[in-house]
């Protein structure tokens, strides 16, 4: 099984993901828990050059839409893949949906091409199950004031470009019901926790 946990900056998919794999684990599941951008030693690089933009030239529309493609080559490659093929559940923070939501939603790179660059970068494997917590930008930015970290998109960019994001996601998500889990992210996370488990008690052969 693979599993999607998507969402906006600050949305809590890190905490979401940990009580996750926790849950599965204990009910005697192989779980593998990983990421993108960043899971493999590529992956690690292009998380830098994404991330890290301060004092640099920045980078490109495409260019990025690109980088984070080669991330997500290499993480399905190297990583996801393989522990599908033993029989694990995997658990990524962030895949396709993000490159749709963030660099066709927010940059405004045409969806039908990112998809289509997604599509090449996985070599057509999709998620069971995604998860997205839907965050209202304004809620995360006033959580992220407490979080420090990582630099991220929410101090780079302003509201509307993550205004974008979330309704480019969203709009994924209403297109395919069966396939995506919607949640409020400003519910409390164990509240969210309960939602995510009851619909996987439908999934998998608990
Ligand atoms: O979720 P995480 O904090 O690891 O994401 C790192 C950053 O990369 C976030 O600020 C997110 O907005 C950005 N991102 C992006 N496009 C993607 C994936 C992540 O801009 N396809
Ligand atoms: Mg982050």
């Amino acid at each position: 099984w693979f599993i999607a946990v998507e969402g906006g900056d600050g949305a809590g998919k890190t905490t979401q993901i940990d009580a996750l794999a926790r849950w599965l684990r204990k009910r005697g599941f192989d779980v593998v828990t990983t990421r993108e951008p960043g899971a493999t030693v590529l992956g690690a690089k292009l998380r830098e050059i994404l991330l890290h933009t301060k004092d640099r030239e920045p980078v490109g529309a495409r260019a990025e839409a690109l980088l984070f493609a080669a991330d997500r080559a290499d993480h399905v490659e190297k990583v996801v893949r393989p522990a599908l093929e033993r029989g694990a559940i995997v658990l990524t923070d962030r895949h396709v949906d993000s490159s749709i939501a963030y660099q066709s939603g927010g940059r405004g790179l045409p969806v039908d091409q990112i998809a289509a660059l997604s599509e090449f970068a996985t070599e057509g494997l999709r998620p069971d199950l995604v998860v997205l917590l839907d965050v209202d930008p304004q809620v995360a930015w006033e959580r992220a004031q407490t979080r420090g970290g990582e630099p991220d998109r929410l101090e780079a960019e302003p509201e509307q470009f993550h205004g974008r994001v979330r309704e480019a996601f969203r709009s994924r998500a209403a297109a395919d019901p069966d396939r995506y889990l919607v949640v409020d992210a400003a519910e409390p996370p164990g509240v969210i926790i309960a939602i995510v488990q009851d619909r996987l008690e439908e999934l998998l052969p608990l």
